[in-house]
């Protein structure tokens, strides 16, 4: 088969939104876990969200640079929202309508963002990190609760 020029070779946009959401978890300040989100309908962009305290109040990094984040008690940070939770206050708080939308996100929704994604209407969710392995539980829980209440969710680069 003839090789196809590179530049012919487009990438496709769940890539490109991937990708984004990956660029965008470096810029958490948080030191345990980094997480980046992208919300996006119809190939554009509504938002963006990455793992953090509120703007304003802390930079875990800074703050906190040899004992980590403060933790709650399942062990995350206690002062982060998370990247989904940053993406979609976002997008309402500036009006933006999410419904019917996809989540792009480098790690799989937790429990409680999984019943935020849930409840603001967001039809499609694609990650690149299994939760339940980062965690180390037995189930994946917000991917269970998503589709188990009809939001498509499924891991970047799998097959459907
Ligand atoms: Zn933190
Ligand atoms: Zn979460």
């Amino acid at each position: 088969m003839d090789k196809v020029p590179s530049q012919l070779v487009k990438p496709d946009f769940d890539t490109i939104f991937m990708e984004l959401a990956d660029n965008l978890a470096k810029r958490s300040h948080c030191i345990k876990a980094q997480v980046g989100a992208v919300l996006a309908k119809d190939t554009r962009i509504i938002s963006i969200g990455y793992n953090g305290p509120p703007a304003g109040t802390h930079n875990c990094d800074e703050e906190f640079p040899e004992e980590g984040c403060p933790r709650d008690a399942k062990g995350s940070c206690s002062l982060a929202l998370h990247a989904e939770q940053n993406a979609i206050l976002y997008a309402v708080k500036n009006g933006s309508n999410i419904e019917g939308s996809t989540l792009y996100v480098t790690l799989a929704p937790c429990i409680a963002c999984a019943r935020v994604i849930y409840t603001m209407k967001i039809a499609r969710v694609i990650f690149l990190n299994s939760y339940a392995a980062y965690k180390g539980i037995a189930v994946e829980e917000g991917v269970e609760f998503l589709k188990r209440f009809g939001v498509e969710v499924f891991q970047y680069g799998s097959t459907r």
